[in-house]
């Protein structure tokens, strides 16, 4: 079996269609997986959702998702993402918040915990050091966890049940699943902040045991347009061109 693993997609639809036309191209999944904020930031939240629920997606929720769906405070959020998650909530229908508020915090699939931010604070916490990432290795229970949040793609391992370290993840080359436990995060979909500005995601290939990272280029410019014409912050928009 082989899965794909999408977070972060952020109501970004070019990116996400070029993320599921990748895929296609690839030779196709068996299940989707998503570590949360399907909406927030992006101008299609919406079509983003139908196309997460067509593919089935098993989702956890991010802090946007609940933001959205009056779970989480929106005084909590910076400016533009204040201004994005009311301009989201205002245009969702009351089934697509109830869908958002439904998403569980974690969930197990297969040899992988699922989790947005962390395990140990599932919707806040940034994974983005390996003393942070060490600290969390001990709160899931299955051999690998997978975050988002930070929009970076990058992974930390376990090494000898002590030591942790914090690897870069390059496209091409398959990351093999071994005993050291792993947090895995596959980069973002629709907003990413590694200064590439191609959607990023990973396939998982269960026989095989190992995970691959990719890059899924997509004419930003009309996301940026949209934006635009929705009255959506110009930061945000600018920000897809840089991929950061
Ligand atoms: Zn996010």
């Amino acid at each position: 079996m082989r899965y794909a693993i999408l977070g972060d997609i952020h109501s970004n639809l070019e990116a996400f269609q070029a993320v599921l036309e990748d895929i296609k191209q690839k030779g196709g999944v068996d299940g989707f997986w998503c570590v949360g904020d399907i909406v927030g930031y992006g101008p299609d939240p919406r079509a983003c959702l139908e196309l997460v629920k067509e593919h089935q997606f098993t989702a956890v929720a991010g802090n946007h998702d609940w933001a959205v769906a009056a779970k989480v405070d929106i005084s909590d959020f910076n400016g533009d993402a204040a201004e994005a998650a009311t301009w989201t909530a205002g245009l969702l229908s009351a089934v697509e918040k109830d869908y958002l508020s439904r998403l569980p915090l974690r969930l197990v699939a297969g040899d992988f915990t699922l989790v947005h931010g962390s395990p140990r604070q599932p919707i806040w916490e940034y994974l983005l050091s390996a003393g942070v990432a060490r600290e969390n290795m001990e709160l899931f229970e299955t051999p690998y966890c997978l975050i988002g949040h930070s929009h970076i793609p990058l992974y930390f391992e376990l090494v000898d049940g002590e030591k942790c370290y914090l690897k870069e993840f390059p496209a091409g080359t398959p990351l093999k699943l071994g005993e050291n436990p792993l947090i895995i995060n596959p980069g973002a979909v629709g907003q990413p902040r590694d200064g590439d500005t191609r959607a990023s995601y990973l396939i998982y290939d269960q026989e095989k045991a190992e995970v691959s990272h990719n890059r899924a280029a997509y004419d930003f410019t009309v996301t940026q347009g949209k934006m635009g014409e929705c009255g959506l912050p110009e930061h945000l928009a600018a920000r897809l061109g840089y991929g950061m």
